[in-house]
């Protein structure tokens, strides 16, 4: 089969990491049950910025941020099952074009299977479409309800990986990566 997996908050926790980067920049002790209570896609809701502050927060530490968050548990050992069964594993990520390099050298460096030909990056949201229908994937992931909104057209299996944001979301949902093996094994 073939796979894409979106990157920040699909295979890095990227938000939560960003939410205790401010919490400690910002000299802060916002709970972490106010994060996971976030129905926003963006974290600076959880400590009253607005959306100016907010985005001249998440710029002035977005290096520190893309390449310090952790990937959620388990999304390395089932990515490097899926390879070690013959999957082929694909990622594209709309992270800006200057990133590009550097994000695919953090996958590989955490253990993610990463083979030539089989990174994508730099592309928009809208645009992710045009890569997964040129890839012929079977299967995607990604938590962004306007990426998965542009997707449900498309024949192949889609599903989220579930956050605050986007439960409003009818397609499946995979809440720990563990699961993608049994759909697999039950597909
Ligand atoms: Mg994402």
């Amino acid at each position: 089969m073939k796979l894409g997996f979106d990157i920040d908050d699909t295979l890095l926790n990227l938000r939560e990491h960003a939410f205790r980067i401010y919490n400690a920049k910002l000299n802060r002790q916002i709970g972490i049950e106010v994060f996971h209570a976030l129905t926003t896609i963006s974290v600076h809701d959880a400590f009253g910025l607005t959306a100016e502050e907010g985005r001249g927060l998440w710029n002035s530490h977005r290096d520190e941020i893309y390449y310090s968050a952790p990937p959620f548990p388990d999304a390395v050992e089932v990515l490097q099952e899926l390879a070690r069964l013959g999957h082929e594993v694909y990622y594209v990520t709309a992270r800006a074009a200057e990133h590009c390099e550097r994000t695919k050298a953090a996958l590989e460096a955490a253990g993610f299977p990463v083979e030539d030909g089989r990174f994508y990056c730099g592309m928009g949201d809208l645009e992710k479409i045009d890569v997964i229908r040129m890839l012929r994937l079977d299967y995607y992931f990604d938590d962004k309800p306007a990426v998965i909104d542009t997707l449900t057209e498309l024949e192949l299996r889609l599903y989220t990986k579930d956050s605050g944001y986007n439960r409003h979301l009818t397609v499946p949902r995979i809440v720990n990566w563990r699961e993608l093996l049994d759909i697999l094994t039950d597909a």
